[in-house]
């Protein structure tokens, strides 16, 4: 009853359409989750999220759960992870992929989320490739790992032209206690991939440490 009541006063509204949630519903309502754009890449060898990694990086597999669309649901629910201060969203997201993209999750060793520098965590209280990296280890059960750290502070990047982002994003990640890793597989995590050259710079600042290693890619949106 009490619940009824807060909900009549602050309804629970979903992210994708903004029409007001049933009790069942989380986060988004059942016609958007419909909706979702998935793009099945998890089980395509070759798919475009690895073909980005190619003479770049060594990356073992990579997929991204959905198409990331300008004013698309899968865009509004991500600008709500990272700017509405809802981090919750970034769990029930990381729940879903390990559902949907199980065994893409198989064999891997540790979680590795794109770090955020200090004072980005400072401004956002949370960092979101984290909370997908909880809702992930949630339900597949592997660990997390904090050791790959961010060490110079990148401003905004979207003035930027791509190879002035990529000289940007150069050395600014740090692997710290290297040989843990030795011999593992590690599943870097990101909300969106799009030119890909953050994780590209990850994937270098792991190998310069510990070259015996695999590295797999894990993003929830795929902006190409
Ligand atoms: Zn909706």
């Amino acid at each position: 009853m009490l619940h009824e009541i807060y909900n009549l006063f602050f309804p629970r509204l979903c992210l994708g359409c903004g029409c007001p949630l049933n009790e069942c519903e989380e986060f988004l309502c059942e016609h958007c989750k419909f909706d979702l754009p998935f793009t099945n890449y998890h089980s395509v060898r070759d798919n475009p999220v690895e073909q980005c990694f190619w003479g770049k990086v060594p990356v073992e597999r990579a997929t991204s759960m959905l198409y990331y669309h300008k004013k698309g649901i899968v865009q509004s629910v991500i600008h709500s992870l990272k700017y509405r201060q809802c981090p919750e969203v970034g769990n029930y997201l990381g729940v879903m992929a390990a559902h949907c993209c199980g065994d893409f999750f198989c064999g891997m060793d540790y979680l590795m989320p794109v770090p955020l520098h200090k004072k980005k965590i400072r401004q956002r209280g949370y960092n979101q490739s984290h909370r997908i990296a909880e809702g992930i280890a949630s339900v597949a059960g592997i660990a997390i790992s904090e050791d790959l750290k961010r060490v110079v502070y990148t401003a905004t990047q979207t003035h930027k032209d791509k190879f002035e982002r990529y000289e940007n994003t150069l050395h600014s990640f740090c692997l710290e206690n290297p040989q843990i890793y030795d011999g593992k597989h590690i599943l870097l995590i990101d909300d969106v991939l799009t030119t890909g050259s953050t994780l590209e710079s990850c994937v270098r600042a792991v190998l310069q440490v510990q070259p015996n290693v695999r590295i797999s890619v894990f993003t929830l949106g795929y902006a190409k």
